[in-house]
């Protein structure tokens, strides 16, 4: 098994939101990725530059961030999907992915169906963001820091320029090497823009101080919150059922929230994240984990300036 660390770096329409394609607000412009061994040494890297189609000048800030002039794209890229075809099958099946943060995949899918090429990377596509891990494993707060923030607090020589898809790569793959191999082991992430569609491809996940329950699709947000299994909470330490305290409420437009209590962990807090998938349904990732103190009262308090908005709103 490999490990692929990749970062993209991608163009956005020059011309403002208003004239962006839809489909494709983030066009993919260079590929940069190290592949690590089991024992995360490094063994190859792939570097590749993609001509622009869909915007052909960049957006003044891509511009400003990224390094490398327009004339390289068009001379030296290739089509992105020659370029993917080249990415993918250098990674090889039998690889996992590591990014910093969760966007370079998203984005990656999103160019591949864009140009229907989306069965190369059949998802719920399972990897490593090392983001989170180097906060898991360095960080107290467990804070989402930058890249470079990462690398002056482990010391790490900077000797190439940020912002460049093959130099944040290769910086990645640093603080990837770092991370020790229980944290790595415990805490493998889900990309799910390639979501659940039907019950049997729902996921469960358990890490070691939370649960997560992705949930397949619903037509909306009232549906998917009558869905028995996503209401249902398991205690995410031992997995019994949790008699619910606080019956799940909505928290915010895309948030719902529960507490519920194992008899033999205490106090667990629910919630449910309404994501909307790229064909227009709905579906919920749920976690369950430990309630800190206070945090009943603090969810009751919640609901009850909730529901007194509610009140006036209908007196109104
Ligand atoms: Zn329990």
């Amino acid at each position: 098994m490999n490990y692929i660390i990749f970062d993209l770096e991608w163009n956005q329409c020059p011309y403002g939101k208003a004239r962006e394609n839809k489909k494709l607000p983030f066009e993919i412009i260079e590929i940069g990725a190290i592949k690590l061994n089991q024992d995360l040494a490094v063994v190859d890297s792939l570097h590749l530059l993609v001509r622009p189609k869909i915007y052909r000048s960049l957006h003044y800030r891509t511009r400003e961030v990224v390094q490398m002039r327009e004339a390289d794209l068009y001379n030296k890229g290739i089509p992105f999907p020659e370029a993917a075809r080249r990415f993918l099958s250098w990674a090889g099946g039998d690889s996992v992915f590591c990014t910093w943060g969760e966007s370079d995949l998203t984005e990656l899918q999103r160019n591949l169906k864009f140009y229907n090429m989306l069965r190369l990377l059949p998802g719920p596509v399972q990897f490593y963001d090392v983001q989170k891990l180097y906060a898991i494993a360095y960080d107290p707060e467990r804070e989402r820091r930058s890249l470079e923030y990462a690398i002056d607090s482990l010391l790490i020589e900077k000797h190439r320029e940020f912002h460049s898809a093959f130099s944040d790569a290769w910086y990645t793959t640093a603080v990837m090497q770092r991370i020790d191999d229980k944290t790595i082991r415990e805490n493998i992430s889900i990309d799910v823009y390639q979501n659940p569609k039907k019950k049997t491809d729902e996921i469960y996940m358990v890490y070691a101080d939370h649960s997560m329950f992705i949930s397949r699709e619903f037509p909306n947000k009232e549906a998917l919150m009558q869905d028995s299994e996503i209401r249902a909470v398991h205690c995410c330490f031992c997995g019994k059922r949790a008699h619910r305290k606080i019956q799940w409420f909505s928290a915010a437009a895309k948030r719902s929230q529960c507490l519920a209590v194992c008899a033999a962990h205490g106090q667990l807090t629910g919630e449910v994240r309404i994501r909307h998938s790229d064909s227009g349904g709905v579906y919920g990732i749920k976690t369950i984990r430990a309630a800190q103190t206070e945090e009943e009262a603090e969810l009751q308090e919640r609901r009850r300036v909730l529901r007194e908005k509610r009140r006036k709103k209908r007196q109104n």
